[in-house]
């Protein structure tokens, strides 16, 4: 690949993401695609139809900055309707291209050069990219599997904070892990950015696909949290229109008054008509996400048992179309060679979810399979995994020796 002239703060980004990487790499072998996070399927009819009609009326010029006022009246009375949380739609909501622009006009708005960010590790790669862009220090604290689901160290958590904090970045429900947060988790988060006058940025896109009557609440609702949070989430994951990058950020208006003084300078504003589809979305498509949760579940159910039949470790998934596999299942340590195995060998697709990670050490052996997919392609998939795993349980493979000389 030719070497791109780029600032040295960015030489770690230089080339494809790994989600763009294993796409491409899916489709010049035609593996089934479990790897890149988008679904196979659209989103509601309805909301289809609101996006061509808003087209058909002409809604094809810039939007305000801020975003259309009709979305930022449907988003204010989601978060009221979902979490209990009021928000201002003048002045406490910004909409923007995607989540990915609200993450990066947060950061790029909130941290000076040297600042320091709290992240928990495994993360989702455009904040690593987003803190080099700003110049800022990431701070990871390791979720670790403790034998019944991913958690962190609490006094790790709190070591983690030093004079230069600025904020702590929280992704809940939480890709790849597929973890939500939980109470006890949420409150600490909560005292710790309370004595060190943190502010919290909240990543919630995966809020509504969360399964098994497990409930996702923001961090913005815990005593005190709402004037120090801004909560940064997306239509994409919620209505199955990935490529159609609206998302928004609520906060006080001193945390969303920094997203649109940035972002009104990286896009000013984008997608008008997706706009006002996702407004028309918000305020009469809850049902069928009531519908898509339950389906995704069943995927869920469908992947892991085929996988768990042969004997392939999965990891526990409340939410998100993430689930974790274990390398080791198939006789490598290395999950990255097993994902290049996997493609050329196996015709399946995934991430290792060491890109990921902060600390390869503790990311290597895990795989990360998107279920957001046909049942037939998960059951492809499956089978394929199924058939690998047992034809390396017979023979060492090739990257199983690599991997044990590293
Ligand atoms: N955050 C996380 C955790 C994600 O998985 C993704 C991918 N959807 C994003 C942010 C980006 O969201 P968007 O496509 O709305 O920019
Ligand atoms: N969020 C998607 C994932 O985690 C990827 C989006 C992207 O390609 N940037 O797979």
């Amino acid at each position: 690949m030719t070497q791109p002239l780029i600032a040295e703060r960015l030489h770690d980004f230089a080339g494809p993401t790994i989600f763009s990487e294993m796409t491409a790499l899916a489709q010049q072998a035609g593996a089934a695609n479990l790897g890149q996070g988008f679904p196979d399927s659209d989103g509601p009819p309805e909301l289809l139809a609101a996006a061509a009609d808003a087209i058909g009326r002409g809604l094809n010029q810039y939007p305000p900055a801020t975003g259309l006022p009709e979305l930022r009246e449907a988003i204010a009375a989601r978060r009221t309707a979902d979490q209990r949380l009021t928000y201002d739609p003048r002045t406490e909501v910004v909409v923007t291209a995607g989540a990915t622009e609200a993450i990066a006009a947060a950061l790029i708005g909130l941290c000076d050069p040297g600042d320091e960010v709290i992240v928990f590790d495994p993360l989702y790669d455009s904040y690593s990219a987003c803190l080099a862009m700003a110049q800022v220090r990431r701070v990871p604290v390791l979720l670790e599997f403790d034998g019944t689901r991913f958690t962190f160290d609490p006094e790790a958590f709190r070591r983690a904070v030093t004079p230069r904090t600025r904020l702590v970045l929280l992704n809940t429900p939480h890709n790849p892990t597929g973890k939500v947060f939980d109470e006890s988790e949420l409150a600490l988060i909560a005292e710790v950015c309370m004595a060190h006058d943190l502010v919290a940025v909240t990543d919630e896109v995966y809020e509504h696909l969360v399964y098994d009557g497990l409930r996702h609440r923001s961090l913005a609702t815990l005593p005190g949290m709402r004037e120090r949070t801004l909560t940064i989430s997306s239509a994409g994951k919620t209505f199955s229109c990935t490529g159609w990058k609206v998302g928004w950020a609520c906060g006080p208006a001193r945390l969303v008054t920094t997203v649109r003084t940035v972002k009104q300078y990286l896009t000013f504003g984008t997608g008008t008509p997706f706009q006002a589809a996702v407004a028309h979305g918000l305020t009469r498509c809850m049902p069928w996400v009531d519908e898509l949760r339950a389906e995704l579940a069943r995927r869920r159910d469908l992947l892991v048992a085929e996988l768990r039949a042969v004997g392939i470790t999965t990891y526990p998934c409340d939410a998100t179309y993430f689930v974790q596999m274990d390398a080791r299942s198939f006789g490598h340590d290395d999950g990255e060679t097993l994902c290049r195995a996997l493609i050329r060998d196996a015709g399946v697709a995934a991430i290792p979810s060491v890109a990921l990670y902060d600390d390869k050490a503790a990311g290597r052996h895990l795989v990360r399979l998107a279920f957001c997919k046909e049942p037939g392609l998960l059951t492809t998939a499956a089978r394929r995994l199924a058939a690998y795993a047992s034809d390396a349980s017979a023979a060492p493979r090739e990257g199983q020796e690599r991997t044990s000389n590293d």
